[in-house]
């Protein structure tokens, strides 16, 4: 029976995997950064609380929402405002009428006149159902498959900007069968794809939601931020948790336990417990793995990751209404959440989210002030984010009144960089994955669990967390 465990990472997924535990072992989780949360964390800007990494949980997969009702959040969690996805399209906000799949409209008829595509974009997209389809048997890229059937267009201008508000990543890179899957599947079977996502329900809102059915509310928020999220797990968990503490290396005993090395602001730290959880980025489980399983360490070190920087404003809400005069809005602020941006226009953004729209507690918070926030690098632009704080507000900034028309300045700005913070997953990622599962299934008590493996999205690894738990806890 396993006893002890020690969880390094203390992320969404570790913690999961520690409230998950609580009840067969005694757990000790170990944090590398100050702080426990990873990639959720809220921070406060002109002295509200603001999310400075996710801020969204999937609400049409169960995980996320589930365990933020099992920590006692449940009356925290609530609906974002109703708007259609919008993306900033070749110097207009276009609304992506509903009835897509990730950006993949099912009725392309529905795309004539809103400017998002060309009049020949539009036909060639027309032109899928009478292309021939043979079964493709192996992962390729997004753009591959797409880029056939549909154009290089759509895939540019509509399927790029939805998956880069996900994965900062390159339809060209990014693996169809892990990103999408139902896509994948359609392809794998060798049919057309329109008339085949059409059959399906879309993830854009067209289907009319049955009567009785559950509300497919696509994300959900929590009042206070989605940060709260870990720390709530964490204290539910009842693990011990060490911050600032940095794990080197992990060696196995003679007895079959594990010994965990690792350095903290007073020194090193060498702990032993009978498994160990890695709920760490790939390339510091590639590390962490390698003496034990080069194998695995190969294939995770292959994963490469996308940097990103959120950029967080407050703007008096006022000046904005006052300066609206000028903007394409009348004397309103911006309307919808934001937008979306396509990397083929060449700007800085790549996506806008305005938090004062979006989330109800957030406008209550400060009702002053209109908050937004800015989101900058995809894979592979790490030049963008080469520059002083400052000048990633001059450009979110700049490119937000080319948008929005003036909305004045900010009150108050916040950047929070998140160096290689997204995984990507390329051509052959499923199979990369199975491979690392199997050489680390031969190490008795270690898991892994992350972003890195079936998902970015918290529910994912939310998901992957609790997977970990099982093994430890069934062998
Ligand atoms: C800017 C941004 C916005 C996002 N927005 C959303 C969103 O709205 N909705 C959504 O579902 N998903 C979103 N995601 C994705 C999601 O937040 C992450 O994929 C998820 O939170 C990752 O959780 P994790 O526990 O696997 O990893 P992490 O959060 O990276 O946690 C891993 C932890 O391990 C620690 N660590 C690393 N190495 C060591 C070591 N050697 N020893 C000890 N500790 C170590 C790190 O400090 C970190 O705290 C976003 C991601 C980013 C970057």
């Amino acid at each position: 029976m396993t006893r002890s465990v020690i969880v390094v990472g203390g992320g969404i997924s570790g913690l999961t995997a520690a409230w998950r535990l609580r009840a067969d072992a005694e757990v000790t989780v170990l944090e590398g950064a100050p702080r426990i949360g990873g990639k959720l964390r809220t921070g406060t800007l002109a002295g509200i609380p603001v999310d400075e990494g996710a801020e969204s949980l999937m609400a049409l997969r169960p995980e996320a929402v589930h365990l933020a009702q099992e920590v006692g959040l449940g009356d925290d969690l609530c609906d974002p405002a109703p708007a259609p996805t919008t993306l900033w399209s070749d110097g207009a906000l276009r609304p992506l009428p509903p009835g897509h799949v990730m950006g993949i409209p099912t009725d392309p008829g529905v795309l004539a006149g809103t400017g998002l595509l060309s009049q020949e974009g539009v036909a060639r997209l027309r032109h899928e159902e009478t292309l021939p389809a043979e079964p493709i048997a192996d992962d390729v890229s997004v753009a591959e498959y797409l880029g056939g059937r549909l154009g290089q267009e759509a895939v540019d201008r509509l399927v790029e900007p939805l998956l880069g508000g996900v994965y900062a990543g390159r339809p060209d890179r990014l693996s169809l069968r892990s990103v999408l899957p139902r896509v994948a599947a359609v392809a794998e079977r060798g049919e057309p794809l329109l008339g085949a996502l059409r059959r399906m329900r879309p993830s854009g809102g067209a289907a009319a939601p049955r009567a009785g059915a559950p509300r497919a509310v696509p994300v959900q928020g929590l009042r206070g931020g989605a940060g709260r999220l870990p720390l709530a797990v964490a204290a539910a968990s009842g693990a011990r948790v060490l911050t600032g503490t940095r794990v080197r290396e992990l060696r196995r005993t003679p007895g079959g336990r594990w010994r965990v090395f690792a350095v903290t602001g007073d020194g090193p730290l060498l702990l032993e417990a009978d498994a160990v959880v890695l709920a760490v980025p790939a390339y510091e489980a590639a590390e962490l793995l390698r003496p034990h399983a080069p194998l695995a360490d190969a294939d995770l070190g292959a994963i490469q990751h996308a940097s990103t920087a959120v950029v967080t404003m407050a703007f008096p809400r006022a000046d904005a209404l006052v300066l609206g005069h000028g903007n394409r809005h009348g004397d309103e602020l911006p309307t919808g959440n934001g937008f979306l941006v396509p990397a083929v226009d060449g700007g800085a953004l790549k996506a806008a989210t305005f938090l004062s729209n979006k989330w109800q507690w957030q406008r209550a918070a400060a009702p002053d002030l209109f908050l937004l926030r800015t989101s900058i690098g995809r894979v592979a632009e790490e030049h963008r984010l080469a520059t002083p704080d400052r000048h990633l507000v001059r450009a979110s900034v700049t490119e937000l009144h080319r948008a929005l028309g003036s909305i004045g300045e900010p009150v108050a700005a916040r950047v929070t960089r998140w160096e290689r913070g997204l995984p990507q997953y390329g051509v052959g990622h499923i199979e990369r994955i199975a491979r690392v599962r199997e050489a680390v299934g031969k190490l008795p008590g270690l898991a892994l669990c992350g972003a890195a493996y079936e998902g970015v999205g918290v529910a994912a690894c939310v998901a992957t967390g609790t997977a970990a738990a099982r093994r430890i806890t069934e062998g």
